[in-house]
């Protein structure tokens, strides 16, 4: 089973897909921690990548597709995977059918996480201060940025998805325990059928 775990910053993809690798040992992929962790890494393309995430905008699609086609070939992604930060474009969304189709493999569910703007907002401004702004990009100017490109650049990998009838919308204004609920209603019906 492969997933795609959808929503603005904020939404709760990393940890819901954190449970659902748990439960359902589907290798999560998280663009975001590898992003951060080449930046972590102090490479030069780390300090690059770092420019670009703390302006807010998106790394090339170049780049995080050649991340993630090295990726779902790995024996680890064999049981299958779950994209959490990918696709973030229309190109990256036709660059992941293309290796999908050769690999002779497709995408099950496109779980798209839905939370209001002010939510989102609050949620993440709370994280910067719980952590000590840990994360560079979470503060509100940025995160002013990183809402107006999810409209802009990943909102409209959405109708990309819509004719194929692999899209749930889910309740994201929920609790964590609650969203992973329904999350796993959905996943355990369709392991059933
Ligand atoms: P969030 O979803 O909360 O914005 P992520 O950790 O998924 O956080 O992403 C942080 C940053 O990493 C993004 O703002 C962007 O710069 C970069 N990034 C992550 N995934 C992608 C992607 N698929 N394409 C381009 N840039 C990406």
């Amino acid at each position: 089973m492969n997933l795609i775990i959808f929503g603005p910053p904020g939404a709760g993809k990393g940890t819901q897909a954190a449970l659902i690798q748990e439960k359902y040992g589907l290798k999560q992929l998280s663009t975001g921690d590898m992003l951060r962790a080449e930046v972590s890494s102090g490479s030069d393309l780390g300090q690059h990548l770092k420019t670009t995430m703390d302006k807010g905008e998106l790394v090339s699609d170049d780049t995080i597709i050649e991340i993630i086609a090295g990726c779902i070939a790995r024996p680890d992604c064999e049981k299958g995977f779950i994209l959490d930060g990918f696709p973030r474009t229309v190109a990256q969304a036709e660059a992941l059918d293309n290796m999908l189709s050769h690999m002779k493999r497709q995408i099950d569910h496109v779980l798209v996480l839905e939370v209001d703007e002010d939510a989102l907002v609050d949620r993440i401004l709370g994280r910067a201060a719980e952590t000590g702004g840990a994360r560079s990009d979470d503060n509100a100017e940025t995160l002013k940025k990183r809402l107006r490109v999810y409209h802009n650049q990943t909102a409209p990998v959405l109708p990309y998805y819509a004719g194929r009838g692999v899209m749930r919308g889910i309740d994201g204004m929920r609790s964590i325990d609650e969203v992973q609920t329904e999350i796993d209603a959905l996943l355990g019906n369709a392991r059933a059928a």
